[in-house]
């Protein structure tokens, strides 16, 4: 299948996955969000495929959802329609978000997430549900969305860093540079950018080299051990507790207030400064 969004190319038994949408930052829109999820599936299905790496092209990695076909900036798309109402837009995030990237956590083959730039919300969200993550030295994660009123993103991403650092980033909305990110054992590779794809393909070249179903085996058996641990559940319970905060009042209210004031940003700026005088 020809991809709009993105670029597959098969090398060896690594088959490298790239979202291809740089003059966006690789925003994830309801096309790059099927399209991934095809590819993911169609790699994972084929046996000669062992490792399954996901890069994004252009400067940085991902930007996170792209809302422009819902917040009327670009023209819409099916699921336009269905988020107008609580339950469609619970059926839109549940689908298109929470599910496909669960997916991913899901599939069979290793898979390695090959980042750099900025890693944004839903980015943030996405390098997650891979097995390993290389990073280049310029990798910032970062998730602005609780500062936008939504109580994180759909997917609890930083659960990952340990209670304390995840409730730090989220009330702040503060960057996780690509050396704490290693420090707290998000990331397993920091290398200069100019290194990073050689050092993400060695990588997977030694995961590649296990028998497939060793490493799926392997996967399977750490995942079960996190879901034991309630990794899964707690993802769950996030999902509904974010839903419930899209309907809030202060949710509402701050949506009404973007499209007065133009930017989120803009709806910082003036609730911050209220709150300093
Ligand atoms: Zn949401």
């Amino acid at each position: 299948m020809g991809y709009q969004t993105l670029l597959v190319e098969r090398r060896g038994a690594i088959e490298l996955v790239t979202m291809n949408r740089p003059e966006v930052r690789n925003a994830q829109n309801t096309a790059l969000i099927d399209e991934l999820d095809d590819a993911m599936r169609v790699a994972d299905r084929d046996p000669d495929v062992r490792v399954i790496v996901l890069a994004g092209a252009g400067d940085h990695w991902s930007s996170g959802h792209d809302l422009k076909a819902y917040v009327g900036e670009a023209p819409a798309d099916e699921w336009h329609e269905k988020r107008l109402t609580p339950e469609g837009k619970f059926d839109h995030e549940r689908t298109q978000y929470f599910d496909k990237c669960l997916a991913i956590r899901d599939l069979r083959t290793p898979t390695i997430a090959m980042v750099q730039g900025h890693v944004v919300a839903a980015g943030w969200m996405l390098a997650a549900m891979c097995d390993l993550i290389v990073c280049a030295d310029d990798a910032v994660f970062q998730n602005p969305v609780a500062r936008m009123t939504a109580a994180g993103v759909e997917l609890l991403a930083e659960i990952e860093l340990g209670p304390r650092k995840a409730k730090e980033l989220l009330f702040t909305g503060d960057a996780l540079e690509a050396p704490e990110a290693h420090r707290l054992g998000f990331v397993n590779r920091v290398v200069p950018r100019a290194l990073l794809e050689e050092a993400t393909f060695e990588l997977a070249e030694k995961v590649a080299r296990l028998p497939a179903i060793t490493a799926q085996n392997i996967k399977r058996s750490v995942n079960h051990a996190m879901d034991l641990g309630g990794y899964r559940a707690a993802l769950e319970y996030h999902f509904m507790v974010h839903q419930f905060q899209h309907n809030t009042k202060t949710s509402l209210d701050a949506l009404a207030a973007r499209q007065q004031k133009g930017s989120m940003k803009d709806v910082f700026r003036d609730r911050d400064a209220g709150y300093e005088s």
